[in-house]
């Protein structure tokens, strides 16, 4: 197996290898959750095994090689699948990947983005310590039938300072420090609430940098993870607003067996941490189950108000009272129209419900229909 980086402009293999794009077996859970069945782990996470057999995977860096090499499929009538991420990818991408796969066929190409966008991240946030393994991600998407693997750089994505070292970009990653760049895209009306009001500048990031990745790798299909919901929203608001020529998927959350949600975040938590971070995804039964209980509607403030107390005393653990930690910390709960991302005052069936919680210093996030 060969990795080619910028080899994009490469004659392809002359016999093209057998691609196998088999699904897992995976337990439904509400039309939004796919539970991942596993036995083995490997931070948290077993990978599917695939009977696989790719002669390799190219990887892009140059933003010149990628978008020439798209306009070279698209010349030639070959749809483009895109996932993009920040890496460290798990389980929960790799079901996008083939989500894309299966929208372009075995004749189409998937590209995998991988770039740890620095303007999605506050000035106190992550960004310099967002968990990144390359390796083995190229052997993930290599055994998963990615195509390309794109992975530009902060200079070529950011042009900064003219000269002079960029790295770690992390220190004047705030966007307003940006010399040579000054266009952003801002979606207006869906990205003040949840996470656009807890991480101010977040959306801002998040649109510009997809509006870029869609001019450079011009995917006829793009898939997004129902786990970001807020985000899916504001991409397929923006894709429509702006035009994209992109049809915009949201695939299903991908959920390790005891319901955490998949998340490159969740390489943070140890121990305890790792127990209690699944009380986002009781959070989400406990109003599930209120709302089926429930013969009339129940206020939002009121289910809120119970949620914070359910959050921040649970899990009670020995270890936990012992070394006197932090219980996790609610940051905010929503109820919400699932397309419009109206806040609901009155919460019922088919009430979206999204949160944000603190576990220990790590952020976590999980949304899910009542
Ligand atoms: P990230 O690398 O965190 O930026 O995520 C890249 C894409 O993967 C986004 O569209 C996410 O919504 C999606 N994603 C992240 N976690 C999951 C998951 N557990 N299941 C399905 N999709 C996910």
């Amino acid at each position: 197996m060969t990795m080619r980086r910028d080899a994009a402009l490469n004659p392809p293999a002359a016999v093209a290898p057998k691609r196998h794009f088999g699904i897992p077996r995976r337990r439904k859970a509400g039309a939004a959750d796919i539970f991942h069945q596993h036995n083995k782990t490997d931070n948290c996470i077993d990978w599917p095994r695939f009977n696989v057999n790719f002669s390799g995977v190219r990887i892009i860096s140059s933003i010149a090689a990628m978008q020439q090499l798209a306009k070279k499929w698209q010349c030639s009538g070959k749809r483009i699948g895109f996932v993009p991420t920040m890496g460290y990818l798990h389980a929960g991408h790799l079901s996008l990947v083939r989500e894309a796969r299966k929208r372009v066929g075995k004749a189409g190409r998937v590209v995998v983005s991988i770039y740890v966008n620095p303007t999605q991240f506050g000035p106190k946030e992550d960004f310099s310590k967002y968990p990144r393994d390359l390796k083995r991600d190229l052997k993930l998407c290599r055994e998963t039938g990615v195509d390309i693997v794109f992975t530009p750089g902060d200079k070529e994505m950011y042009p900064a300072l003219e000269c002079g070292d960029m790295s770690p970009l992390s220190k004047r990653r705030h966007v307003g420090a940006l010399q040579n760049f000054s266009t952003y895209v801002v979606e207006e009306q869906l990205s003040h609430t949840m996470e656009g009001a807890s991480r101010l500048t977040h959306f801002r990031g998040v649109t510009t940098v997809v509006a870029k990745l869609f001019n450079l790798v011009l995917p006829d299909v793009a898939v997004f993870g129902a786990k970001d919901w807020q985000q899916a929203a504001i991409i397929k608001r923006m894709a429509a607003d702006l035009n994209f020529p992109v049809k915009i998927i949201v695939a299903p959350t991908l959920r390790e067996p005891d319901g955490l949600a998949m998340s490159s975040r969740n390489k943070y938590l140890a121990g305890d941490m790792r127990r209690q971070a699944v009380v986002l995804w009781r959070s989400i039964q406990k109003a599930r189950s209120a709302v089926k209980k429930s013969s009339k509607s129940i206020p939002a403030a009121r289910l809120k108000a119970d949620l914070k107390r359910f959050i921040e005393r649970e899990p009670d653990t020995p270890s936990r009272r012992r070394s006197g930690a932090a219980s996790a910390r609610l940051d905010y709960v929503e109820f919400f129209e699932p397309d419009t991302l109206s806040p609901v005052s009155k919460v019922t069936r088919g009430t979206h419900m999204a949160l944000a919680v603190f576990v220990g210093k790590t952020r976590l996030i999980d949304n899910a229909p009542l």
